[in-house]
């Protein structure tokens, strides 16, 4: 029984794109319809699979945006130049068009509405896409605990969910790091997020939160390892690496 449950979620199934929003010059929002979509919690992924006309496929992971919803899943996709999944998702894919995904998938990078305790959300570049889902989430079963969010993206122009973001929302917090350039009239310079601002940004340790961080590999490991140091608790980590730093 469970093990038909098990295969049951992980299969295959056929999603069709049903609208896309640009989030910038070189990221897309999709929206599918995904019929028979068991749901998901925030955080969880789902694999895509792309298949070509001579049956070559190629098979990616990415981040579900948006909170379960019926058939409709979300996914946000940053075009990685000489990407073969990503460019394809984020040039020719055209509403109307099919795909493959399987999921949901993750059980660790997940947050869950029942959880009251305070979140540190730490995101490196296209990390933010499992980390708005759980801000989404927040949102819609009006949960009182506590968000920080702290969004590390090379310049203004490369943030996602720009609009959404600058919303103000109770319980909330958003703290931006801009590594390249920054906003028009900001003091300062472009710089990395560092263990200063990660200090400044985070829950104390006595408040008992939970850290997820998502980004880039070196991102990744950079953050968990500032915020050991910081004193959080390694059980309070949670990590999710996207792959390859660029930079
Ligand atoms: C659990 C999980 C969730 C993910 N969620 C998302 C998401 O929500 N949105 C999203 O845009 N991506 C996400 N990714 C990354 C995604 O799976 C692909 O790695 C990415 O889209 C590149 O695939 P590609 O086929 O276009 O590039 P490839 O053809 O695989 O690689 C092309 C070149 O880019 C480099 N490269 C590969 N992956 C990355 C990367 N992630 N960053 C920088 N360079 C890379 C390769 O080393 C290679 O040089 C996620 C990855 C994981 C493991």
């Amino acid at each position: 029984m469970a093990r038909t449950a098990v295969s049951g979620r992980l299969a295959w199934r056929v999603a069709y794109l049903a609208e896309i929003r640009q989030e910038t010059a070189t990221a897309r929002t999709l929206v599918f319809d995904a019929p028979g979509w068991p749901g998901h919690l925030a955080g969880q992924h789902v694999d895509v699979r792309l298949t070509a006309a001579d049956g070559y496929t190629a098979q990616r992971s990415y981040s579900l945006a948006a909170p379960s919803d019926g058939d409709r899943l979300e996914l946000t996709i940053q075009r990685v130049p000489g990407g073969e999944v990503s460019e394809h998702l984020t040039g020719p894919y055209a509403v109307g068009d099919p795909v493959e995904i399987r999921g949901p998938i993750g059980g660790w990078f997940v947050w869950r509405p029942t959880d009251p305790a305070p979140v540190l959300l730490v995101a490196g570049g296209s990390g933010v896409v499992p980390l708005m889902a759980m801000i989404r989430a927040r949102r819609a079963a009006g949960s009182r605990a506590l968000f920080r969010l702290v969004y590390s993206a090379r310049t203004p122009a490369d943030l996602f969910y720009a609009d959404e973001l600058r919303k103000p929302y109770a319980g909330l917090d958003v703290t931006y790091v801009y590594t390249r350039e920054l906003p028009d009239g900001a003091a300062g310079i472009p710089r990395r997020l560092s263990v200063a601002t990660l200090n400044t940004a985070s829950w104390p340790t006595d408040f008992g939160p939970t850290s997820f961080v998502c980004g880039p590999t070196a991102f990744v490991e950079t953050v968990a390892d500032a915020l050991l140091a910081l004193g959080h608790s390694p059980h309070s980590i949670r990590t999710e690496r996207f792959g390859p730093s660029r930079d």
